[in-house]
């Protein structure tokens, strides 16, 4: 008998916004978050994002506590467009001890995740 997919349902609680570490970004992803802030791609690249430590392409810029620089009080200003690298966690992907911080709570998986 085949085990029933669990999968965590995000409470928005921006725990996993404070934690550092890169958040890669594609081209349509930075289209898609300057477009939802109403700012040009240029403007975007220049003030959310930063340079991946491979030098190999982007990631969103940190705040000086190592939190997202898209981070505002508790809240993503970007929720609707964030990369898929957020949105894929923590189903497809953990840290580890993310538990302990995260308040998504698990849910059977019988439809696809509600944003
Ligand atoms: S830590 Fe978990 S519950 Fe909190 S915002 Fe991230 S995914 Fe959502």
């Amino acid at each position: 008998m085949d085990t029933p997919e669990i999968r965590y349902q995000c409470q928005r609680c921006g725990a996993c916004c404070r934690w550092p570490g890169e958040v890669v970004l594609s081209d349509a992803e930075i289209r898609a978050m300057a477009a939802h802030l109403g700012q040009s791609e240029h403007a975007f690249i220049q003030t959310r994002t930063a340079l991946r430590r491979t030098r190999s392409g982007l990631t969103l810029a940190q705040k000086a506590d190592g939190s997202c620089t898209l981070l505002d009080g508790g809240d993503c200003i970007v929720h609707e467009a964030k990369p898929a690298q957020c949105r894929a966690f923590p189903n497809t992907w953990r840290f580890p001890g993310w538990r302990q911080l995260c308040e998504a709570t698990p849910e059977r998986a019988t439809e696809p995740p509600a944003e």
